[in-house]
């Protein structure tokens, strides 16, 4: 099949493409990401994926980088479930509450999540945004909720980078978004932003297959684990059957270790953030959770050994106690001895 084939990033493109090429299609690369933040990003993934395809022969091309676009839809509803997590946090602060738990009773923002909010249902039937999203009988979305915060075939090995590196709102559109409420966010929220973030792209994708004759669309995007896999081919199928094209969707998670493997081998450029200023902001924050996990491993490891080294000093103290003793009793033996030695003369 004359496929269409949508790639975050040349990392995530090795294993699809070999995959699709041994199964018959012909694959064109198609880079459609303007969720990626910020633009030397967006580049510098792209002139990763360009110089592998060049080698690997494929053909690679660029559709529109358009971050507004990103920002009236999968933005504004990443920027909203924050600013709840804030609401609530704020509202327990000024009730003088202890801090409230994401996910327990007291949880209002989870609470709130659990049906889709405005925000979201304007998002998605915004005209200049992807097309109305699908929402449950009772407003309810879906809770689908892996880890989306390092979604692609990616360096996770910068975990000491600092949290004071983090980006906060310099590149956001609507403020700051502090590090500490993008990891209490709903997961329904996170997987709604991604939804919107998908269909973006993927209808993109089947719009340029359709005007250039295309037979079918697919996307790299189900090579990562951390992705919400069964929404990416959700939003493939949709985007094919609204242009008219052929979905091509496989789970290619299976194939994530050798592309990682491949990837570090080929020295390509390997990001640690799935790609928009959010997931930014999430991969920096679960970096510095896990340093702070580690700091305190550590902490507690000092502790349990200062508390060996105290029970190595009493128990010294003790030998030392009962060979005093000892010879404190054998120096009044001796003294006996030598007494009743001089008596007998
Ligand atoms: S985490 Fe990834 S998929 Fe989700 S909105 Fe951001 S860039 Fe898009």
């Amino acid at each position: 099949m004359k496929l269409l084939l949508h790639a975050c990033c040349g990392p995530c493109s090795l294993e699809p493409t070999r995959l699709l090429k041994a199964a018959g299609h012909d694959i064109t690369i198609y880079y459609a990401n303007s969720n990626i933040h910020p633009a030397e990003e967006y580049e510098h993934r792209l002139a990763t994926l360009r110089a592998w395809a060049a080698d690997a022969g494929f053909e690679v091309l660029e559709g529109p980088y358009d971050p507004a676009t990103w920002e009236a839809s999968a933005g504004r509803i990443g920027d909203a479930a924050i600013a709840e997590v804030e609401q609530a946090r704020a509202e327990a602060d000024a009730e003088g509450e202890r801090e409230v738990e994401p996910g327990s009773p007291d949880d209002t923002a989870s609470n709130r999540c659990k049906t889709v909010t405005d925000t979201e249902k304007e998002a998605f039937a915004d005209a200049s945004t992807p097309t109305a999203m699908t929402i449950t009988a009772d407003g309810c979305a879906d809770e689908v909720a892996p880890d989306s915060r390092s979604m692609s075939v990616n360096d996770t090995n910068s975990e000491e980078a600092s949290l004071a590196n983090a980006p906060l709102s310099a590149s956001s559109t609507s403020g700051a978004a502090p590090r500490a409420a993008v990891l209490s966010v709903d997961p329904a929220r996170r997987e709604a932003r991604c939804r919107a973030c998908y269909r973006l792209r993927l209808e993109e994708t089947a719009r340029v297959a359709a005007e250039r004759g295309f037979e079918g669309i697919g996307t790299t995007l189900s090579v990562s684990p951390y992705q919400y896999t069964q929404v990416i081919r959700e939003e493939v199928e949709r985007a094919a059957a609204q242009a008219g094209v052929a979905p091509v969707f496989e789970d290619f998670r299976p194939y994530y270790d050798e592309a990682t493997r491949e990837s570090r081998e080929l020295g390509m450029y390997r990001q640690n953030f799935c790609g928009c200023r959010i997931s930014d902001l999430e991969a920096a924050a679960e970096r510095a959770e896990r340093k702070e996990q580690r700091a305190a491993a550590k902490a507690a490891e000092r502790a349990a050994h200062a508390d060996e080294r105290a029970a190595e000093e009493a128990a010294r103290a003790a030998h030392k106690a009962e060979r005093a003793a000892y010879d404190k009793k054998q120096a009044r033996k001796r003294a006996i001895l030598k007494s009743l030695r001089e008596q007998g003369k």
